[in-house]
């Protein structure tokens, strides 16, 4: 059975806060996120405060979240991702995938904690199984920025590994069963993890003979693209196990910069990079919006995946699309754009044996 080295058994609470004196420049970044609304607003030049502000709130339809709402799930915005903002722009689709609104407090018939049945899959503690042959970690429950859509906003971190010896039953559980050939890492974000302990859990499933592909769902690359080190490329070039990596991004103005910059380092060390992105109401949701993204996409050579109807998680409706509007979108899109460029458009329906195509 792989196990996890004992150098790293002690000290060893993965979900630890940076010490920002001792870290990467990604961690740094981390530690300096913007973690309240007021001053995410105040560094687009708007004021919550300030009647010509409120009354630009108003016109947009905006109603800023209360504090409970804040507690529950607070605001994380790394200064990178707010640099690809346009200021005063009420509208930005990137500030509307972190702002939190009123709406979120709302109840919603529909709308429920775990609408996609994560707590229904769970097969032991950290690992959840919905499909044949590949199996996902909840690697940590931290994340580099806070989307408010998210479908895993309630999901209950606190019960699954934090250091690394509570790994072990996981591991011990790939290792014994044969059918399972794909690993991913998610959670959370996995990238959130060191490169230390990060290292540790994909070399113990490494040694696992049968476990043929290791997979990475993280937003780091995209919201975080100092995360993109070289000695990350080095240690996922490193595996026996095929690395492929999805990141999420929803709009063509996330993919400029340094965050286009990391995602072609990633896609040139030879890794398969993929895409996947939520149809959301004021992010996305037009047919240029979406074209605008794959072609970005396809043209730093990241596949488009997937892109999911909203899942319906309480405290989200506000982003909801109607999905006839998106299957129209994605045909239209295939009439543009090569075939390779065109997600495909999934909802995950609770007991289907994959990820449902509408
Ligand atoms: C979405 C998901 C996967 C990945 O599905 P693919 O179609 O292989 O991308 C795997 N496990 C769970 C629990 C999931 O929710
Ligand atoms: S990065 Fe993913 S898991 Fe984290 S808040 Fe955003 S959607 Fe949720």
């Amino acid at each position: 059975m792989p196990s996890v080295p004992d150098a790293f058994l002690a000290n060893s609470d993965v979900s630890s806060v940076p010490n920002p004196a001792r870290s990467d420049g990604w961690q740094r970044e981390l530690a300096n996120a913007i973690r309240s609304v007021e001053v995410l607003l105040r560094r687009l030049n708007l004021n919550p405060h300030d009647p010509q502000t409120q009354s630009q709130l108003q016109i947009a339809g905006i109603q800023l979240a209360d504090q409970d709402t804040l507690q529950h799930f607070p605001v994380l915005v790394p200064e990178n991702f707010l640099a690809r903002m346009t200021p005063g722009d009420l509208h930005d689709p990137l500030l509307r995938q972190v702002l939190p609104q009123a709406a979120e407090s709302l109840s919603v018939a529909g709308f429920v904690p775990d609408p996609v049945s994560d707590l229904n899959a769970r097969r032991t503690v950290g690992v959840l199984q919905k499909y044949a042959g590949r199996v996902l970690l909840i690697a940590t429950g931290a994340c580099a920025v806070h989307c408010r859509y998210c479908f895993r906003r309630d999901y209950p971190y606190a019960e699954e590994p934090r250091r690394l010896q509570d790994w072990q039953p996981a591991l011990d559980e790939i290792a014994s069963d044969h059918s399972i050939t794909e690993v991913i890492f998610s959670g959370g974000d996995p990238f959130m993890l060191n490169d230390a302990r990060l290292q540790v859990l994909c070399a113990a499933l490494d040694q696992i003979p049968h476990v043929e592909r290791i997979r990475f769902h993280t937003r780091l690359p995209v919201v975080l693209p100092a995360r993109v080190t070289s000695e990350l490329i080095t240690m996922l070039t490193g595996l026996r196990a095929q690395p492929i990596v999805v990141v999420h991004a929803n709009h063509a103005n996330e993919l400029v910069s340094d965050c286009a910059d990391a995602l072609r380092k990633l896609v040139r060390s030879g890794i398969p990079v993929l895409n996947q992105a939520v149809l959301l109401s004021g992010v996305n949701d037009n047919l240029g919006a979406l074209e605008m993204l794959c072609r970005r996409l396809i043209n730093l050579g990241v596949m488009p995946y997937y892109l999911h109807q909203l899942d319906r998680v309480s405290g989200t409706a506000h982003f909801e699309v109607d999905r006839a509007l998106g299957q129209q979108w994605i045909q239209n899109l295939a009439a543009r754009l090569p075939g390779y460029a065109i997600p495909r458009f999934v909802q995950e329906i609770p007991g289907e044996p994959n990820k449902t195509t509408l």
